[in-house]
């Protein structure tokens, strides 16, 4: 058999068991660089409070590292980065989820001395999404904040009430201390002399269940409210313009008085829209010289 030097060292191997083949090879002299943190050691310098480990931490006690401190910060800001990256972008897929998404985020980045708020924009980063609870929560505080701006009711320009004023002025002077006026749709009412609102006329819808639309103040500063709309403006215009006019047509709709809202028993009066009663207490000329024309057309 002739001696072959290749079988023989194939056995070797087969013997020892290694695959070289495999192995990467071990950089021993490879570069390292110190831990500037424990100064090479390995150990923690300071103290530490009940912890029974001494190592670095830094370095994870083996008091170097294979990368130069340069390298090591650029892969850490790489790092950080990379996941603002992925942050935004969950971020902005939440938005583009819904207009609902939309709003809460619009929302939270309003609140910006909020906690709360911010903890769940960070939520948003982190899952891309928000729990039910934590929507449900967002939309009650959302609805919250609306129904205040809807209480607090601005200044918003003036309102030409003056006629309407004048009648309750008169009213005032003849010593009848609670006035209020229906006409078409609307109750005015002035306010307590004694009260924060002294001399401010209230205004109510009643066609909307009294709804509240507002106060006008003895300048005319109009306070609207939220419920106030643009036809309610025109209306209540229109109203001070033609008092008589509107409050026989408030009569004649719900035959009940312009001044005392209650029930009116004589063609006369819903004719007019006030009862012969308040007629005389506010000296209400009204449309008095109508009577003639009333009484002529046979109508009273
Ligand atoms: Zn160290
Ligand atoms: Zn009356």
């Amino acid at each position: 058999m002739k001696h072959n030097a290749n079988e023989d060292f194939e056995k070797w191997l087969e013997e020892n068991g290694e695959d070289f083949s495999s192995t990467k090879p071990k950089n021993e002299s490879r570069e390292t660089f110190p831990c500037i943190r424990c100064g090479g050691t390995g150990k923690y310098r300071g103290i530490r409070v009940h912890q029974k480990e001494n190592k670095c931490f830094t370095c994870g006690g083996k008091g170097h590292f294979l990368t130069s401190e340069k390298d090591r910060r650029r892969a850490k800001q790489h790092r950080v980065n990379k996941k603002a990256e992925t942050e935004k972008k969950l971020l902005e897929n939440f938005i583009n989820e819904s207009d609902a998404n939309k709003g809460i985020v619009e929302f939270l980045s309003s609140k910006k001395d909020s906690n709360f708020a911010s903890s769940l924009i960070g939520g948003i980063k982190k899952w891309g999404s928000l729990t039910e609870k934590q929507k449900t929560a967002v939309f009650s505080w959302i609805a919250k904040e609306e129904d205040n701006a809807k209480n607090r009711a601005t200044p918003a320009a003036k309102l030409d009430l003056s006629k309407i004023k004048e009648k309750f002025d008169d009213a005032r002077e003849k010593g009848i201390k609670r006035c209020a006026l229906r006409i078409i749709g609307f109750k005015f009412t002035r306010a307590s002399d004694t009260g924060r609102n002294a001399g401010y006329i209230y205004i109510k819808d009643t066609d909307n269940g009294d709804l509240y639309l507002g106060k006008v103040s003895p300048n005319g500063e109009f306070f609207k409210s939220y419920d106030c709309k643009q036809e309610h403006i025109d209306g209540l215009l229109k109203a001070n313009e033609n008092i008589f006019a509107s409050a026989r047509l408030y009569g004649q709709k719900t035959g009940r008085c312009t001044i005392c809202g209650r029930e009116l028993t004589n063609k006369r009066s819903i004719e007019l829209g006030i009862g012969m009663i308040c007629q005389e207490k506010w000296g209400w000329e009204g449309d008095l010289g109508l009577l003639p024309l009333l009484k002529a057309k046979g109508v009273i």
